[in-house]
């Protein structure tokens, strides 16, 4: 603690402890305590510049997420090949609506990128789109009041950009519910059985109960396939109608404990409640449907030129690992371009929630064993090196200061009314999350415990202009 690069470190460790505690920046840890979140004590700096791009793409993915979950000829044609061997992609598949009723559509994001260090600068690269359970707003708001608080007095906290991805999301939920048009209807948090991820639902979904007095359940998909039920087009569970599911569950295998569950998927997709996200939404969001995007001639069938210019700028190469691909200067099957160069690529299945990637010799040993027909249920990706930086983050009530990597999300909101894709109601950037992790550390969960949730400080005095395009937050 002594030799630490940050003056005053234990004071400082003292006061952001006792902050976490006090304004719920919370866990469970394995044991089943209550703990802080693990968090970064020093923020990551970058350009206004960076910034300024990131925020720039907000609403060109917005858009083009919202696209491609309206193309269900393209999601099939993506997905079935991958459908053929992935037991949970078929389910989903088979839950993709024929001819879905006019309501209301509700997306919310957080696209992450990586930090590629250019001679420019860093510059973005896309890791993935989250459209389900897109979470750590909430926790992201609170590290960063945290960090503000922390850096008070400093010259370094005038720098901080400030973030309120929590306040905007819930701002944005009670919009959507009100398009629904009943205030006794609820909005249903659907969660994962088990869930451990408490505390940051708990700060939105109190925020609407208690400042907005939006009625909200909380419930698992199989609860609501085994008592929902349909009348007249509107979803109804204990006793109300359902304004809207936003799941905080659903993107993996085991959060569907039995065929009630694929029950709740239907009817949702059945009825007049705002799905977040909705099945075409989730398929949008795929791996598989991903890959396809890097080609531009699929990029612009829902983005012009430019904006597909400015979109495909953050891909790395990623394909099946069956598929031909240029990367750097060399031509080959994807698959054979990963075994010659292990260290440079990811080979990741159709799953979300982290840990499911195989990297280096693991990575090797699976794509040597995987059978043809297998082939389309995965992807192999270019892996992403941002440079290293310096930091103090707060693990497990100790500091641990060390080269880290970060990872930078922006979450964000697009609704509309039926038909109304072109003519969004919203269609903005709900603020950020920054996320810390050990250098040599190839994952970045924070619930499960990799990652530290972290801050972003300008590197110019001066800071950002708050500029108004349709792509920003509205600041209301
Ligand atoms: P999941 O859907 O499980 O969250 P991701 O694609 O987000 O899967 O990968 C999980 C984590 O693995 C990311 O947050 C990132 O830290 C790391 N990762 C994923 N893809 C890459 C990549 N191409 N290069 C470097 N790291 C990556
Ligand atoms: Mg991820």
């Amino acid at each position: 603690m002594l030799q630490s690069a940050l003056p005053g470190l234990a004071d400082r460790v003292r006061e952001a402890r006792e902050y976490a505690l006090s304004r719920g920046l919370l866990k469970y840890d394995a044991q089943g305590q209550v703990v802080h979140l693990p968090f970064a004590l020093t923020p990551w700096q970058a350009p206004a510049r960076f910034v300024r791009q990131v925020r720039d793409l907000a609403s060109i993915f917005n858009r083009l997420y919202a696209r491609v979950s309206h193309d269900p000829e393209f999601l099939r044609q993506t997905m079935e090949p991958a459908a053929r061997t992935d037991e949970f992609v078929s389910r989903m598949l088979a839950c993709l609506p024929e001819d879905p009723p006019p309501r209301p559509e509700l997306f919310l994001t957080r696209n992450d990128f990586m930090p590629l260090q250019t001679p420019e600068g860093p510059s973005p690269r896309q890791v993935e789109i989250n459209m389900i359970a897109a979470s750590l707003g909430p926790a992201s708001q609170k590290v960063n009041d945290l960090q503000r608080f922390l850096y008070r007095e400093e010259e370094l906290g005038g720098r901080i950009l400030p973030t309120r991805p929590g306040d905007e999301q819930i701002r944005v939920l009670v919009q959507a519910w009100k398009l629904f048009g009943d205030p006794q209807a609820r909005i249903l948090f659907l969660l994962p059985p088990g869930e451990k991820g408490v505390f940051d639902q708990l700060t939105l979904a109190s925020a609407l109960v208690l400042e907005h007095g939006v009625p909200m359940l909380r419930c698992t998909l199989e609860e609501l396939g085994r008592e929902g039920e349909l009348r007249g087009g509107d979803l109804w569970f204990r006793g109300r109608r359902v304004a809207m599911g936003y799941f905080r569950g659903g993107y993996a295998p085991g959060h569907y404990e039995g065929e009630a569950s694929w029950n709740a998927r239907r009817l949702l997709e059945a009825s007049t409640a705002i799905s977040v996200p909705s099945i075409p939404a989730q398929l949008a969001n795929m791996k598989m449907v991903q890959g396809r995007l890097t080609s531009g001639d699929v990029l612009r069938r829902y983005l012009s030129d430019s904006e597909a210019e400015a979109a495909a700028a953050t891909f790395v190469a990623m394909a099946p690992p069956s598929e031909e691909i240029t990367w750097r200067g060399q031509r080959g099957r994807a698959r054979d371009l990963a075994l010659a160069f292990p260290e440079d690529w990811v080979l990741k299945p159709q799953r979300e929630g982290g840990g499911n990637n195989l990297y280096g010799q693991d990575m090797v040993r699976r794509l040597e064993a995987m059978r043809p027909e297998e082939d389309p249920a995965f992807i192999v990706m270019e892996y992403i090196r941002p440079a290293a930086f310096h930091s103090v983050r707060m693990v497990e009530n100790q500091p641990v200061e060390g080269l880290c990597l970060t990872e930078f999300g922006t979450f964000g909101a697009f609704l509309m009314e039926p038909g109304g894709l072109d003519r969004p109601i919203l269609d903005q950037d709900l603020g950020y999350l920054l996320r810390t992790k050990d250098h040599q550390s190839r994952e970045g969960l924070v619930i499960g415990g990799y990652a530290a949730l972290d801050v972003l400080a300008l590197e110019e005095p001066a800071g950002i202009p708050e500029s108004g395009g349709r792509g920003q937050a509205g600041g209301g």
